[in-house]
């Protein structure tokens, strides 16, 4: 499958603006507004991910909120395919299956609409997970068995951004087959 190379790599890492100390002391924030605000690089990415998937055998694109949401609906548009969002708890209106998972401190909690793959006419439906960025890689985890949980199969999980020092991408990987556009270490 299609990837990027050094060059095409280092454009869109200096189009994204890293924070210092947000949202608290010792986290440096990969901030992705910066790419979004520049016309090129960000039709540059997105064609980028559509050629990678253009040819791939699923049918929905699944964003994680909510950065996810951003890349993901760009490309199921891009790709003419669904969207689906995962969002945080109590945002979805309709009836939920939800996944906790751990954080440092305490547990947090994903949802997706129950009828999200009513439409599907794959079985199992076969969606592609995105998001910027994996940390710890415990949303995007939590994500990947919220959907086995309702028997979806996830063909791949998609991010712009490896934080790889955090080791996130080996708890992903246990689930799903990722592909991360940038690694920063
Ligand atoms: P995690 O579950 O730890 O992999 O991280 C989940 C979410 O936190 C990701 O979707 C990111 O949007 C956000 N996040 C974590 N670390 C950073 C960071 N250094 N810069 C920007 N976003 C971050």
């Amino acid at each position: 499958m299609v990837t990027l190379s050094d060059e095409e790599k280092a454009y869109i890492s200096s189009k994204i603006r890293s924070v210092v100390d947000f949202p608290k002391p010792g986290i440096i924030f990969k901030d992705i507004t910066t790419l979004l605000n520049d016309q090129e690089a960000f039709s540059f990415l997105m064609n980028h991910l559509a050629k990678r998937y253009e040819k791939s055998d699923f049918e929905f694109v699944i964003g994680i909120e909510s950065r996810g949401f951003i890349f993901g609906a760009a490309l199921a548009a891009l790709l003419g395919r669904a969207f689906v969002p995962i969002r945080k708890p109590k945002k979805l209106p309709y009836t939920t299956i939800s996944e906790k998972y751990a954080l440092e401190y305490g547990i947090d909690e994903i949802e997706i609409h129950i009828d999200a793959f009513s439409t599907a006419k794959q079985n199992p439906p076969k969606v592609l997970l995105i998001d910027d960025i994996i940390a710890t890689g415990g949303t995007a985890s939590a994500a990947v068995k919220l959907l086995q949980k309702i028997n979806v199969e996830c063909v791949e999980a998609c991010f712009l951004i490896n934080l790889k020092s955090l080791k996130g991408d080996e708890e992903i990987a246990k689930t799903t087959p990722i592909y991360s556009i940038l690694e920063v270490f």
